[in-house]
């Protein structure tokens, strides 16, 4: 039986984690989550954790009441992540969302456990330090994101030196074939309503502005040491094919399921056992007809601001992140407009002048001077 440890375990890919622990009974042993103190401490009592940390300080007590009589330990902060971070797991999922999950990404790796990744903030902004950080200490990165758990799967048993380029699959989000224009009266209900997946908001944002993708090229760069050119955006509607690779001799290997996070979870938590999943079944025949197109890199802003980001490197692809994540806290606050978002990501690349990563506090640096980019200009 594997032990566990899940960050960010009331969100959408955390409580979908604890259904295939509960299925598989993998042990779980600590949990974090940023605020949501009710369903945390119903979810460390349901799977008898020894310790839960709840980053917003305010809601410790809450926990700790809630908690009291039971032998579950309560953590809180930067200190408890941290904490969490360094307990002896078989593999740790890192489910937060934004920058907030790079550093227990790397105290995780350090502590020498293999990381279960859905952050993809963390490979963003701090993936070079992070896979030298994992090879260093043999510790591998299962990716969770379901692209790159597909890319992940169709390099199995090959040699990644004979990849010739990989393809990235995208659902094109909710306004796929909207033009500038029409991008400009869209509404925070319309941007929330994902036509595939059900998950967090910030990530469904991402998705209706395609940086999503965007994000997902650095992330496929940095987990699989790939150029820029060698990376192919393929709009797909239908959400079946989840990526594919193409060997030098045009071979093209790729890897369907249905749409379902469940899977690539799975696969991450359990690697390299595959076991029945509780998600619905691929029936090709119900879909008849899968499509494909190239992605529209005018309209967004986006897509085209973090192709450009991973082409140039250094703090480019955190300022892009950094700008994202401040633009969409504005947006679901009703303090901006969706098309603004696409704006201000593009207008910070431009406005920053690039600089080399060396530390995370460089990192860390180039993220609080592009969210106060946006701040600033809103
Ligand atoms: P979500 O908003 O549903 O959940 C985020 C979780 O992180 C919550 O449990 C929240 O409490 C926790 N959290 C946030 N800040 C924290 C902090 N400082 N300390 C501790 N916990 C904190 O988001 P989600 O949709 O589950 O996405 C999580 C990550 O996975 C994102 O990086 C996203 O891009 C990635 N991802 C999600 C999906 C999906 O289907 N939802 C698919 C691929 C990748
Ligand atoms: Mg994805």
């Amino acid at each position: 039986m594997k032990t566990v440890s899940i960050l960010g375990s009331t969100g959408s890919i955390g409580t979908q984690a604890l259904e295939v622990a509960k299925m598989h009974k993998i042990s779980v042993r600590a949990l974090a989550a940023h605020s949501n103190a009710e369903l945390l401490c119903a979810q460390a009592r349901e799977f008898v954790a020894e310790y839960v940390c709840i980053f917003d300080e305010n809601k410790a007590k809450d926990v700790r009441d809630n908690l009291f009589g039971s032998k579950i330990k309560v953590l809180t902060g930067d200190e408890g992540l941290s904490q969490i971070a360094n307990l002896d797991v078989d593999v740790m999922l890192n489910s937060i969302v934004g920058i907030a999950g790079l550093v227990p990404t790397l105290e995780g790796i350090s502590h020498g456990t293999d990381i279960a990744l859905a952050n993809k903030e963390t490979l963003v902004t701090g993936g070079s330090i992070v896979m030298s950080e994992a090879k260093k200490k043999g510790v591998k990165i299962l990716p969770v994101d379901s692209e790159h758990s597909a890319i992940f799967q169709c390099l199995r048993g090959n040699d990644s030196r004979q990849v010739s380029k990989i393809l990235l699959t995208a659902s094109g989000g909710p306004f796929f074939g909207y033009t500038k224009e029409k991008l400009k009266s869209v509404t925070k209900e319309q941007a929330l309503r994902h036509p595939n997946w059900s998950m967090g908001s910030k990530i469904t944002i991402d998705s209706a502005t395609l940086m999503n993708k965007g994000l997902e090229f650095i992330e496929a760069m940095r987990l699989f040491d790939l150029q820029p050119g060698q990376i192919e955006i393929i709009v797909h509607r239908e959400s079946v094919l989840h990526s594919a690779v193409e060997y030098n001799d045009g071979s093209v290997i790729g890897q369907m399921g249905a749409p379902d996070m469940k899977i690539p979870i799975q696969y991450a938590l359990l690697y390299p056992e595959r076991l029945p999943c509780p998600a619905k079944r691929l029936s090709l025949t119900d879909y008849g007809t899968l499509t494909f197109a190239k992605p529209d890199l005018e309209t967004f802003d986006c897509l085209s601001s973090c192709i450009q980001a991973a082409k140039q490197g250094g703090i480019m692809p955190t300022v892009v992140n950094g700008a994202n994540e401040e633009a969409v806290k504005l947006f679901l606050a009703d303090k901006i407009k969706f098309y603004q978002i696409g704006e201000f990501v593009k207008g910070a690349l431009e406005a920053f002048e690039n600089r080399s990563v060396n530390s995370v506090s460089d990192i860390l640096r180039a993220d609080k001077e592009a969210r106060l980019y946006v701040r600033d200009n809103a």
